[in-house]
C-alpha cells in the first residue's frame, strides 16, 4: 500500500508536470519534451531516504524531518509573489548550521523561495548571495540564500537537505577580518575537457577521489533516484 508521502509524491508531480507544460511554452525548459522525457523512478520512503546521513547528523533524523515539513510554506500552487520566507530551508539549515557550519553561527541569514529560478540557460536549485552594500543596510542580514520552489517539489528528502547544506557551504565568514564571504565551488569543469585531457589541474584530482570514494559506498547502496539525468540542472550560486 502506497505511504502518505508516496501519494503526496505523486501528487506534486502530477501538478509539477501541468507546470512544466506551462514552462515550455515559455521557453524556459526546452530540454524536455514530454514524449522523450521517461516517467519518473518510483521513490524511496522518507525513512530509507534518510539513512546513511553524514555522522554529524546521525541523530538528527526526527529534526530534519520536522523541519522539511514545515506546513508555513506555499502548498499546493504559487500564490504569485517574486518571493516568499523559505520556512523549510530555513529550519533545516538552522540544524545544519549547529552540526556542519559553526563558522555561521551568529550570521544573519534571509532565507527566500522564488517559484523558478534559471541562469545562464540552466534551471537553478539554489543560490546564495552576499548581502552587501544597500542590500545588507537594508536587510541587516550577512547572506541571502535563494531556493527554487517549483523543483524543491520534486527533490527527495535527502536531496532537498543536500541542497540547503550545499548552499551554506557557499556562506563562511573571514576570522581574521570578521567579514562574510561567499566561497566558489571547489571545482567547475567540462565533461569534455575531463574525457579529452583526464584530471589535468590538482582539484580535479582531488576532486576525482572524492567522487570515486562516494561511488565506491553508493555501490552497496540502493541507487537514490533523482531527477532525469539529461536535465541541465545546476544547484548554483
Ligand atoms: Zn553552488
Amino acid at each position: 500500500m502506497p505511504s502518505t508521502t508516496e501519494i503526496n509524491d505523486a501528487i506534486r508531480r502530477a501538478k509539477r508536470d501541468q507546470r512544466s507544460g506551462k514552462d515550455r511554452s515559455a521557453g524556459e525548459r526546452e530540454d524536455e519534451s514530454p514524449l522523450e522525457t521517461p516517467p519518473p523512478a518510483p521513490r524511496r520512503s522518507a525513512a530509507a531516504d534518510f539513512q546513511d546521513l553524514p555522522k554529524p547528523l546521525a541523530t538528527k533524523h526526527a529534526d530534519l524531518l520536522a523541519a522539511l515539513a514545515n506546513s508555513k510554506d506555499p502548498q499546493g500552487e504559487w500564490s504569485g509573489e517574486k518571493y516568499l520566507q523559505a520556512h523549510a530551508p530555513a529550519d533545516v539549515g538552522r540544524i545544519l548550521i549547529g552540526a556542519l557550519h559553526p563558522v555561521l553561527q551568529g550570521r544573519v541569514i534571509k532565507w527566500l523561495w522564488r517559484e523558478h529560478m534559471t541562469g545562464r540557460g540552466v534551471v537553478l536549485l539554489g543560490k546564495a548571495r552576499l548581502a552587501s552594500g544597500l542590500v545588507g543596510h537594508f536587510s541587516r542580514a550577512d547572506f541571502i540564500l535563494e531556493f527554487n520552489w517549483t523543483e524543491w517539489q520534486d527533490l527527495s528528502e535527502r536531496q532537498r537537505v543536500a541542497l540547503v547544506d550545499h548552499e551554506l557551504t557557499h556562506c563562511s565568514t573571514d576570522l581574521e577580518k570578521g567579514t562574510s564571504l561567499i566561497v566558489p565551488h571547489d571545482v567547475e569543469e567540462f565533461g569534455s575537457i575531463v574525457e579529452k585531457w583526464g584530471l589535468w589541474r590538482p582539484p580535479l584530482k582531488r576532486f576525482a577521489e572524492i567522487v570515486t570514494a562516494a561511488a565506491q559506498l553508493a555501490l552497496g547502496l540502493e541507487e537514490t533516484p533523482a531527477r532525469n539525468g539529461s536535465e541541465p540542472v545546476a544547484a548554483e550560486e
